[in-house]
């Protein structure tokens, strides 16, 4: 005997009041049909009975999920009305299996009611006879089995195979179970044949990135997630990069399930490693060197005449040497920065440029305290150039100084913050300031002669001597670096430095010597100091090296995108087609009851899915730059002005606007609206980055783009464009972030608030438009995002400030409208509305029959057609009714750029375009307009 069946599904069939059904109460029924049912309330899988000719329906708990909402109402109800819509096939369905045969359905699509709201199914459906005690069928009996797991999985593969590169996973944390794709296999290393565990995972990830992965980091709170960490390939143990994205769902039951993609990115991690190095390397040449060290890039006037120049690189000795900080130096103009300066240097520096030939010079700069500098500058390349400085104020302060009185040297020498010294013609020396004889604890007599000697380091004394005697020699400059020994016993680096004063005659009256502490800078690497002669070229070097390895990281970044793309898609669009469907079948089945309260709210759900569902393809095709773009000559200045409101209302209260727009900007060729949405977008990120308030700029100029900015920019001509720079005082971004923030989907936001197809929108945007865009951006400070669209030069009326829409007019009667369009669906809803309004409409589902009916005598006002048509396309139809029909006017719909020329050219007079999907009013407004002679 088995025990009694519990669970709800057994109370309530025992509760029911199954006299008011034909199978009057539970106490008649035959022992088939109880010991049936008893059998399917104590099944497990879901299961369900259909007893009689109308298919009473009894059920288990199984069963109860995938009823969902329909549960309880549908216990004890006659088949056909419990699942109203299919309702022949149901009944056909009984009529053959209480025949005596079996059915089954495989995959049959459902759509679940569970706890979150409506969800996808797949199930395969059996059905088979119940046999009474005479042996004839009586009910049917009704067995299904979830497949959704197994679909897609073989959707995952599907796409894992179509996109190459990207292996999937399900992993089940409950039950450890875990599925993965051949492409998985692959990644990691492991035959077709292997078993592969969580376990054997784990087990390959590198220990020091474990924490980064693993269940731990896995839970429903934190739904999705994406882990880059490295492991020991399976096969040969190499040492690989891999990128894990995944989210978690669940699944029937309760149970957790995580679906991901896996990606090898050791190419990027390389790439980057390198970048990593060699700007390490190129850094700490930079920063280390004693020397003041800068690149310039000239700027010239229209007439291609150099009037100034602005710092590229500045290292942090310059401002030991100048007294101004140098990090604030980059990319500032010299004429803003050191007034004065440009009259000493420019001339010097565009000779440089010019000529090719390095210049070594000395300047007093009298913005800068009159000190004076002795500096080389060399060209790099282009309108760059490189330069090497030292302060040599003192030592000229010290020339002029002795050359006055030696009572005057004297009292300078004291007050340098340096150590002096001076010596006779033969080297002995025989003056010092006090803070030598501080520094070393000695007097001046003590120290005289060789006597200083004695504090220098012995391992450096030899080199020291050396040098010294070499520079007495041939009365050249004296420079080495040696430890000098601290009145405490401390030796501390110095760099001493001497120059021979020579009497009119040119006889050697003095020897002039400083020491500079150099303990604190002293790397090391100790042949940096020594670079000065070697730098400029190695400088060139690394940058080439840099400029590669940036070249290798964008590639890998590029391919790995497009992984990144397939996971985002896959898991946004299945959200939103969810959102759509659910609301959907709702809407159907309430229409189905014959209920329309209430069915406005899921229209809308699914509205708003679908609205979301068509701007996410928006800003996907814009990032693969084939969205259809409606450039046009454009004039920024009045667009930005027109959306002033709209920017304010979008930053709130706590950050300023500031809008500063250059005159006589010049004209440019793009999308209006794409613009719009690109400012619109930068606008959302600086107030992002700006929590608790700020400033947001947005600034227009004219700009020129040289070759070499040009070549550094990559694919981009050179030449005039308009810039759009919006600039926040934000967060900032640290340059890893700066990397990648135009890759899509990436983002650093939380869940729900970021989709990181902003600047990938906007960058495919620029891009399309033969522009480009850049990121500067401080952290701690700021942002700048600036667009460059090329310059537009035309007689053509220029489009301003988003057109005020004019008031249509009413229908004129007769107005006919030809609509082409093989989406029945898109035609009927098109027609209808056209209708609706007054229109008279012509259909056709093709080109060819579309061109026929251009071709009768009919009346056509507008051709609205699609451009994807089969046989010939929209653009097609259009010429070919020309040929009859010269002033015909059309509008093309179109989902995405079938034809590349679309941008360019495409659009012939009278024609325009609309973009799929359109909301259906502004479809009617864009008909109405033109109807009336307004193609805009
Ligand atoms: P999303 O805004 O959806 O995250 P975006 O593509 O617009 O996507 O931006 C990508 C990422 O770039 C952001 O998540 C953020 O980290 C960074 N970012 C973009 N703009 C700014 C800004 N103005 N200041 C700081 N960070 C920014
Ligand atoms: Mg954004």
């Amino acid at each position: 005997m088995p025990a009694r069946p519990s669970g709800e599904m057994a109370s309530l069939v025992r509760a029911f009041d199954w006299s008011r059904t034909v199978l009057g109460p539970m106490e008649s029924w035959p022992d088939r049909l109880k010991a049936t049912v008893d059998l399917i309330l104590h099944a497990r899988i879901p299961m369900a009975l259909l007893w009689g000719a109308d298919g009473v329906l009894i059920y288990n708990d199984g069963y109860r999920a995938i009823a969902g909402g329909r549960h309880p109402a549908i216990l004890g109800k006659k088949f056909s009305d419990a699942w109203p819509e299919p309702a022949r096939l149901n009944a056909q369905m009984l009529d053959v299996v209480l025949g005596g045969q079996v059915l089954h359905y495989r995959d049959q699509h459902l759509v679940l009611h569970r706890e979150h709201g409506p969800e996808d199914g797949w199930f395969d459906l059996d059905y088979s006879p119940v046999v009474d005690a005479q042996g004839v069928p009586a009910g049917v009996l009704m067995v299904v089995t979830e497949t959704t797991d197994t679909l897609r999985t073989e959707q995952r593969l599907r796409m894992a195979q179509e996109s190459g590169g990207i292996g999937t996973f399900e992993w089940y944390p409950d039950t450890g179970r875990l599925d993965v794709s051949p492409e998985f296999r692959k990644i990691w290393g492991f035959g077709p044949h292997v078993q592969v565990t969580d376990r054997m995972l784990m087990d390959l990830v590198d220990p020091i990135d474990l924490p980064r992965t693993g269940p731990a980091r896995i839970d429903q709170a934190n739904p999705l997630e994406y882990a880059e960490y490295r492991i020991r390939r399976a096969d040969d143990g190499e040492l690989r990069w891999i990128a894990r994205r995944g989210e978690v769902i669940t699944a029937p039951g309760g149970q957790l399930r995580f679906l991901g993609v896996s990606i090898d990115i050791t190419d990027r991690k390389q790439a980057e490693e390198a970048v990593r190095t060699s700007e390490a390397r190129w850094r700490g040449l930079f920063e280390q060197m004693q020397e003041g060290f800068y690149i310039g890039d000239l700027i010239r006037d229209a007439s291609d005449m150099p009037v100034d120049f602005r710092f590229v690189e500045v290292n942090p000795a310059f401002e030991v040497h100048t007294g101004l900080p140098w990090h604030a130096m980059i990319g500032k103009r010299v004429r803003d920065v050191i007034p004065g300066a440009l009259e000493h240097l420019l001339p010097i520096f565009a000779r440089v440029v010019e000529t090719g030939t390095p210049e070594q010079f000395e300047a007093q700069i009298p913005a800068l305290e009159d000190r004076w500098f002795e500096a080389r500058a060399r060209l790099v390349g282009g309108d760059r150039f490189a330069v090497l400085f030292i302060d040599i104020t003192t030592r000229k302060l010290i020339e002029t100084a002795l050359a006055e009185s030696e009572a005057r040297f004297r009292s300078l020498a004291q007050s340098v913050p340096n150590h002096v010294w001076a010596a006779g013609p033969d080297g002995r020396l025989d003056w010092f300031n006090d803070r030598v004889c501080r520094y070393s604890g000695m007097d001046a007599a003590t120290l005289s002669g060789d006597g200083w000697e004695s504090i220098v380091h012995p391992e450096d004394q030899a080199t020291t001597t050396l040098h010294w005697k070499a520079a007495l020699a041939d009365g050249s400059a004296y420079q080495t670096e040696f430890r000098l020994r601290r009145h405490d016993g401390v030796y501390r680096w110095h760099i001493a430095r001497a120059l021979p004063i020579r009497s009119e005659d040119g006889q050697i009256r003095r020897w002039i010597g400083t020491n500079t502490d150099i303990d604190d800078r002293k790397s090391t690497s100790d042949a940096l100091a020594r670079l000065a002669e070697t730098l400029e070229e190695r400088v060139a070097e690394r940058t080439a090296e840099l400029t590669r390895a940036h070249e290798a990281l964008r590639q890998s970044q590029k391919m790995e995108a497009v992984g990144q793309l397939t996971g985002g898609i896959a898991h946004d669009f299945n959200n939103l087609l969810q959102g759509i469907v659910g609301s959907l079948d709702i809407v159907q089945r309430r229409l189905g009851q014959g209920r329309v309260d209430d069915v406005d709210r899921f229209v809308s759900g699914a509205m708003a899915s679908a609205n979301r569902a068509a701007a996410l393809t928006h800003r996907l095709l814009a990032f693969s730059r084939r969205q259809p773009l409606d450039p046009k000559p454009l004039r920024a200045n009045p667009l930005l002005g027109s959306m002033e409101d709209l920017l304010r209302r979008t930053i709130g209260m706590s950050i300023d606007l500031a809008l500063v727009t250059a005159n006589d900007l010049w004209e440019t060729l793009c999308d209006a609206n794409q613009l719009e949405s690109a400012v619109l977008n930068l606008a959302i990120n600086a107030r992002d980055a700006m929590p608790s308030g700020g400033r947001l700029m947005v600034e227009t100029s004219n700009a020129w783009l040289d070759e070499e900015e040009a070549a550094r920019a990559g694919e981009v001509r050179p030449g005039p464009y308009v810039c759009i720079a919006v600039t926040d005082t934000g967060t900032g971004m640290p340059p890893d972030v700066v990397e990648r923030a135009f890759d899509p989907f990436f983002t650093t936001k939380p869940i729900g608030k970021g989709t990181g197809l902003g600047l990938s929108m906007i960058y495919g945007f620029t891009r399309q438009s033969d522009g480009f865009c850049r990121i500067r951006s401080e952290p701690g400070r700021g942002t700048t995002v600036s667009l460059y669209l090329p310059r537009h030069q035309s007689a053509a009326p220029v489009e301003e400030a988003a057109p005020v829409r004019p008031v249509a007019p009413e229908v004129e009667d007769g107005w006919t409208v030809l609509v082409v369009e093989d989406d029945l669906t898109v035609r009927a809803l098109v027609v209808e509305i056209l209708q609706e309004l007054g229109y008279r409409t012509l259909e056709a589902s093709d080109g060819p029959s579309g061109l026929q009916i251009l071709e009768s005598p009919e009346r056509i006002d507008l051709l609205l057609t699609d451009i994807g048509l089969p046989g010939l396309n929209g653009r097609q139809v259009a010429s070919g009714a020309r040929a009859c029909r010269p002033d015909l006017k059309v509008l093309f719909m179109t989902g995405y750029a079938e034809n590349a020329a679309l941008a360019n050219g495409f659009l012939g007079p009278n024609m325009a375009l609309i973009t799929k999907p359109f909301p259906m009013d502004g479809l009617v407004d864009r008909v109405r307009r033109i109807l009336n002679g307004n193609m805009e």
